[in-house]
């Protein structure tokens, strides 16, 4: 599975849409200094189902949303699509024979939040499932920050063992435990 593509609009500094591609399994984003590149992994992060506004560096959650410049006004809200190309079949389970799948989260200012799974309204949890034990989700090994190597050689044995687990793909089945025993 690779990401093909991330569509960001209102998101941050991103108010007009805008569409950054990955043509191939390796890319980069590169640019001056508050270009917005942390902004599109802040995307990748959120569209995925984070849920802390401080690991989005904001305060508040609708501080995603643009919030004006000299010449813009503020706009209502924000979104984010993400792009998978999934024809090698590599997702498994109920979306194993999508050869795309696109996962989007959209947030008004009244921080409504709403998720869609290939254009069709879902729950936060539906797109949290999809990733969970893959190695990829909003807190995952996948996306590795300024600072993430340290923390990973500093970490307590019970913040470690987490990522273990999710490399071993054994936190999806945590998850689901947790739930049957929360019911
Ligand atoms: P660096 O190279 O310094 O790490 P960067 O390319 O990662 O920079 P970002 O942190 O992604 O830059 O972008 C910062 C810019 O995004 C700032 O100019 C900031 O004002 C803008 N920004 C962040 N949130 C919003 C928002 N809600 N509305 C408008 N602009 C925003
Ligand atoms: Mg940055």
């Amino acid at each position: 599975m690779r990401l093909k593509c991330i569509k960001l609009a209102g998101f941050k500094s991103f108010v007009d849409p805008t569409t950054v591609y990955f043509p191939t399994n390796m890319g980069a984003v590169v640019g001056p200094n508050g270009c917005g590149k942390s902004n599109i992994i802040d995307a990748v992060r959120w569209v995925m189902g984070e849920s802390s506004a401080k690991n989005l560096r904001g305060e508040s959650m609708t501080d995603v949303i643009f919030n004006g410049s000299n010449s813009r006004k503020p706009v209502g809200q924000a979104s984010i699509e993400l792009v998978f190309d999934n024809s090698d079949g590599s997702l498994k389970g109920e979306y194993a024979g999508y050869a795309e799948i696109s996962i989007r989260r959209k947030v008004t200012r009244e921080a409504q939040n709403q998720y869609f799974l290939n254009g069709t309204k879902c729950r936060r949890r539906d797109i949290t499932d999809i990733f969970l034990g893959t190695g990829l989700g909003p807190r995952s090994y996948s996306i590795i920050e300024q600072g993430m190597i340290s923390r990973l050689i500093e970490a307590k044995p019970d913040e470690l063992r987490l990522f273990i687990e999710e490399a071993a793909g054994i936190s999806k089945y945590k998850e689901r435990r947790r739930e049957t025993e929360n019911r």
